[in-house]
């Protein structure tokens, strides 16, 4: 049963512009898929609303919550995907946003921070770096967060590679029910 098709408009945008984030059974985020696609796999028992938006669609056959989050019925395993390490990759992760003042800033004002400094023993690797503002990471200088009584908004972990797309693509237009199964604020 075809619940939409490809011109169909809802909320002003076409069904096919609209991204519903699918979580594993698990409530682990997997992907992100349209709207269109979304509804189908809901009709056909394979996923359930897990988040609905306060819209409603109706058909003659169906009335049903516009779903910004959906979930898997049964577990699929997906094998373990890792985003490569890199400086832009970090600032990606943390949305440009300085991790100590939680201000957002353009590229030329940005550094990593090593959260536990590089002369105290700290590594370069996703748990141990932080996106900081030239301002903070002086201040912050080498001790560590205890020390300098600055500690990042979050404390920082590799991103799913779901989690890096999302955000590398789209990280101005999420839905706000999503933040809650993605590593974003
Ligand atoms: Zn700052």
């Amino acid at each position: 049963m075809s619940v939409f098709e490809d011109g169909d408009v809802v909320l002003g945008k076409s069904v096919v512009e609209i991204s519903v984030l699918v979580l594993n059974a698990s409530y682990e985020a997997i992907n992100v898929c349209t709207l269109k696609r979304a509804m189908k796999m809901i009709v056909k028992g394979v996923a359930r609303t897990e988040e609905a938006t306060e819209w409603e669609i109706h058909s003659p056959t169906i009335s049903l919550k516009i779903p910004s989050v959906i979930r898997l019925v049964n577990y699929v395993h997906i094998p373990h995907c890792v985003v490569k390490f890199s400086r832009k990759n970090v600032f990606i992760r943390d949305q440009y946003i300085c991790q100590y003042c939680e201000k957002l800033f353009h590229l030329p004002m940005l550094t990593i921070d090593h959260v536990v400094p590089r002369s105290r023993g700290g590594e370069t690797v996703w748990d141990n770096v932080a996106t900081a503002c030239k301002k903070c990471n002086t201040k912050k200088g080498n001790r560590t967060p205890r020390e300098a009584r600055m500690f990042p908004k979050r404390s920082p972990k590799a991103p799913s590679i779901l989690t890096y797309l999302y955000l590398n693509r789209h990280f101005r237009t999420y839905d706000s029910s999503w933040t809650k199964y993605l590593y974003i604020i």
